[in-house]
């Protein structure tokens, strides 16, 4: 039922190797908390190489529509994911906690059995919002339903009255 994508890293990267398809939404279970449904495929391609100082790195793009879950209306927000990133394969701990202060770089752990699908899920989950949400005019909140427009409206009458009250 779940694909399997295990690489030896060093070898992909020293061998130009590239890995390219397609995985079902399905599959990503770490994923599926923040989607309204897990329907639907992502095309990934994972490209090794050696980078210009000889470095081993991979290339990781990852395409694809998935639907977020809108933080103000709590109904489906499509999301299209257009995901490149570059990561160095760090040899050793010692080099990997190098990385680790650099914000520009990002590395992971040169494994022989790297899970290059929970690499994916990383990937993606990195990428999210922190809080999606609809843009105004999309938003299936209509606009009297709207809370921060009734607390706008309302506020100001209330202290009102209360000040009106007090005199
Ligand atoms: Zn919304």
């Amino acid at each position: 039922m779940s694909d399997q994508l295990v690489i030896d890293s060093l070898e992909f990267a020293h061998n130009n190797q590239s890995l390219q398809g397609s995985i079902s939404i399905g599959n990503l279970e770490r994923l599926h908390s923040y989607l309204a449904h897990t329907s639907g495929e992502l095309a990934y391609l994972i490209s090794g190489m050696l980078d210009g100082d000889d470095k081993p790195i991979l290339e990781i793009s990852i395409n694809g529509d998935i639907d977020l879950i809108c933080q103000r209306c709590l109904k489906k927000m499509q999301y299209t994911l257009n995901i490149k990133t570059r990561l160095i394969l760090a040899q050793s701990e010692h080099e990997l906690s190098r990385y680790d202060d650099d914000i520009f770089v990002e590395a992971i752990y040169a494994s022989n059995e790297l899970d290059a699908l929970a690499l994916i899920e990383d990937e993606i989950i990195l990428s999210l919002p922190i809080s999606p949400r609809h843009q105004d005019t999309n938003c299936h909140l209509s606009s009297k339903d709207k809370i921060h427009s009734t607390i706008d409206k309302e506020h100001p009458f209330a202290a009102l009255a209360s000040l009106k009250q007090t005199h």
